[in-house]
């Protein structure tokens, strides 16, 4: 039985899915596949598994397994329904490689790759009784193709009088595309749609569109703090830098004004030096110091939740994709020099949470904690807010429009971040969150004509994403004619084939003639790339060096390889000219030339920099502040350390090694022919990220220094100028990856080929 506290059941009964158990449970119990719809906030994700469990389906040892987008979601929401149900031991949660799961539990939720992985293991699913695939409108590739699949495992299971439920949920009714008969031929899902209380809000759309949204936004949330009545404000910006930006520009407005009486003075020196006791006093004389205390990066985390919310790079939503970087004392030129008149006298604290996914968990659940007496709440949130994660009480909806997200371009192979429109189903989510619980108002922040521009709905991710990863998993799950899997949407056939062809080339495939028909199948090789949670050519950069005995040293740059922009990149410092800063940058390109000297090692460029930066014995201790010194990305070194990890852990675990890896904390660098070694593999392996030296002298127009081109990509390509090897422009280089920032494509870590 379950006994759950008053307060929580309390919260439960409200929900509008709380008197929809028995139509839901039902529902479940007599088909197979079930597509439940109800709007964000109406309890879905956290109520149906507890329907599920109490009407016994994890009775005879079986498992409730959920699937969620994000990792965020999958940690938030285990431990929410732990909570609800007053059992925190049966509700657990993996993501990547980590988790809280043991004997005792009965429900699982996880990422949708965890789920991917599980299939691989044993196809059937024989441990679960039902599987939910959560937020399936976000379409996110794993999910789609977890639905594929799962429409042929209920078959199966069915077949063999041992039933698998299927649950698929999601935000928006746009679910044709999850009732076809092409996936589902036997059965017709059965949909249900809770009707969820939602009050009337009203849109507000701008004549005309703003030129800079994040400055548009600001405005519009001072207007609203400033003239309208009391009720939690919802902003949506695109990444993690905006949102920082704002709380500065907010804060620096309302919540330190009155720590001199009368002097309505900017806050720029209390932001500038954040560790002076005197501003923390000032700030809590106002109960906001949570809110500073968020905003405040510097400190380490202590939690040790994955920084980054994507399942991995390839394969997950993540709104963050351009982590810009500011030196602490920059901030200053970020003060917004806005013509706003200065706020009434009497005006109330703006309580400001930031929301985003790379967020510890501890800080994202404060958007659920009780605000301060006499504070509004503001919640400076990216698109997890849209619908993963649900907050109470919001009244105004600031919407800019736009959402970051990482476009593939199939041409090229090229994978970038780009900010954009919002579709207008992601747009009315977005309203949507103004009225939970009474009437609100939302605030576009474009004009009805541009509104109408936008895509209806945004676009399935497997049309946007490198299929490799997903062609070989399928592969290894013997399903070799992948163009005929039931996807939800067909991604490109084109593309598919040319993921073929790659594979092939990298060995993890092989054409037979079976039947007279040719079939790319699985080979061994392609059989332990598989096993990685990685993309396959980083795979093969751990086979190879495993035979050159230079595994540890892969395993470290796989681990650099696979975060995102572990440098912190010139075009992202503001103040670029300044004299402060450029000092700072010659002090950092001088250890970095100390770390890799002249020969194999200067070769091998910023990689060799992080990887003597991890080497190096005191690198676990290394705080933020030595870490930027060195031009390092502190949360990115953090998440290389653990990665690396995590990969010598599955190494051991998976692979008989004569043997075992061990985490060297102090690894001595290369040797030249070991770097030398390293290189080749290296551009053996990533031979599509590849980029050729612009020679300028024979331009008949002005090109700047560190221009490169890559065959795939029109235009030029940069080297940054905080790059080892910016100096010495080798005639070819290889690049992590090509981020667009302020209209450069600039390549991030790079080495030599030759
Ligand atoms: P849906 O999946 O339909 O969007 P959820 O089940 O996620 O809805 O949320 C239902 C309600 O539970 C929401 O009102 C949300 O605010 C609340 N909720 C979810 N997680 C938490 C939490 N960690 N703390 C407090 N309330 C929460
Ligand atoms: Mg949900």
């Amino acid at each position: 039985g379950v006994e759950r506290t008053h307060e929580l059941q309390a919260q439960r009964s409200k929900l509008p899915i709380f008197a929809e158990e028995q139509p839901i449970v039902e529902a479940i119990n007599e088909n197979s596949v079930v597509i439940v719809h109800g709007e964000t906030g109406s309890g879905k994700t956290t109520q149906i598994p507890q329907f599920l469990y109490e009407a016994g389906y994890t009775s005879n040892g079986h498992l409730i397994g959920i699937t969620e987008p994000r990792r965020v979601a999958a940690i938030s929401m285990a431990r929410r329904v732990g909570e609800e149900l007053n059992q925190p031991e049966i509700v657990s949660y993996q993501i990547r490689f980590e988790g809280n799961r043991t004997d005792a539990t009965k429900i699982l939720f996880m990422t949708d790759g965890v789920l991917l992985k599980e299939l691989q293991m044993d196809i059937q699913l024989a441990k679960y009784s039902v599987i939910i695939i959560d937020e399936a409108h976000e379409r996110s590739m794993y999910s789609d193709v977890l639905i594929g699949l799962l429409s042929r495992i209920c078959m199966l299971r069915a077949q063999q009088g041992f039933p698998l439920k299927l649950i698929i949920m999601s935000a928006t009714l746009r679910v044709e595309d999850f009732t076809q008969k092409r996936l589902f031929p036997s059965t017709i899902p059965k949909l249900i749609s809770v009707e969820s209380r939602q009050f009337p809000v009203t849109i507000h759309f701008e004549r005309r569109t703003p030129v800079d949204y994040l400055e548009a936004a600001y405005k519009k949330v001072c207007k609203i703090h400033e003239k309208l009545p009391e009720g939690a404000i919802l902003v949506f910006l695109t990444g993690q830098l905006e949102v920082r930006k704002f709380m500065q520009w907010a804060m620096s407005r309302y919540s330190m004004r009155k720590s001199k009486k009368g002097e309505r003075k900017r806050q720029k020196m209390l932001i500038k030096h954040s560790n002076e006791v005197k501003q923390v006093v000032d700030v809590e004389e106002f109960g906001v110091s949570d809110s500073l205390a968020n905003f405040d990066d510097t400190k380490p985390r202590n939690s040790d939740l994955p920084a980054n919310d994507s399942e991995d790079r390839t394969a997950n939503l993540d709104e963050d994709g351009v982590l810009g970087y500011e030196f602490e004392d920059d901030l200053e030129d970020e003060l917004f020099e806005n013509n706003l008149p200065p706020p009434p006298a009497e005006i109330a604290p703006l309580y400001c949470l930031p929301l985003y996914s790379l967020l510890s968990s501890e800080k994202q659940r404060r958007v659920f904690e009780p605000v301060p007496d006499g504070c509004r709440l503001c919640v400076v949130a990216t698109n997890v807010a849209e619908t993963s994660l649900t907050i109470p009480n919001i009244r105004y909806v600031v919407d800019t429009g736009k959402e970051k997200r990482r476009e593939h371009d199939p041409i090229t192979g090229v994978s970038q971040f780009n900010v954009g429109w919002a579709s207008q189903a992601s747009a009315g989510q977005r309203s949507g969150r103004a009225g939970r619980v009474r009437e609100g108002h939302a605030y576009r922040l474009y004009s009805s004509a541009v509104f109408e521009e936008f895509a209806k709905f945004s676009q399935p991710e497997i049309l946007n994403k490198p299929v490799e990863q997903l062609v070989l998993h399928l592969k290894s799950m013997n399903i070799v004619k992948v163009a005929n899997f039931p996807f939800p949407t067909v991604p490109n056939l084109d593309q598919i084939e040319d993921a073929e062809k790659k594979l092939i080339r990298l060995g993890a495939l092989e054409m037979n003639v079976k039947n007279k028909q040719k079939e790319a199948r699985i080979t061994q090789l392609g059989r332990t790339l598989s096993m990685f949670p990685l993309s396959p050519q980083f795979a093969k950069i751990l086979v190879m060096a495993n035979q050159h005995k230079l595994l540890p040293y892969a395993v470290c740059l796989v681990s650099i390889l696979s975060v995102r922009e572990p440098m912190i990149s010139v075009v992202s410092i503001r103040g670029m000219d300044s004299a402060d800063t450029q000092q700072k940058m010659a002090e950092m390109l001088k250890q970095r030339r100390s770390w890799c000297g002249l020969g194999q090692g200067r070769r091998l460029g910023d990689l060799m920099v992080l990887l003597r930066a991890i080497g190096a014995a005191d690198f676990e201790q290394m705080n933020q502040n030595e870490c930027e010194k060195l031009g390092l990305r502190f949360k990115a070194m953090q998440e290389i350390r653990k990665m690396r990890r995590q990969l010598v852990n599955l190494i051991n675990a998976s692979c008989s090694l004569k043997e075992d890896l061990a985490i060297d904390t102090k690894m001595a660098p290369p040797t030249e022919e070991q770097a030398k070694m390293l290189r080749q593999i290296l551009v053996a392996c990533l031979s599509d990220q590849i980029a050729k030296r612009v020679d300028r002298s024979i331009a008949n127009e002005e090109i700047p220094k560190g221009a490169y081109q890559s065959q795939k990509l029109e235009g030029h390509i940069f080297i940054d100028a905080t790059s080892i090897l910016y100096q010495e422009e080798p005639d070819f280089v290889l690049y992590q990856e090509i981020v667009q920032v302020q209209n450069r494509k600039c390549m991030q870590t790079v080495c030599a080929v030759e």
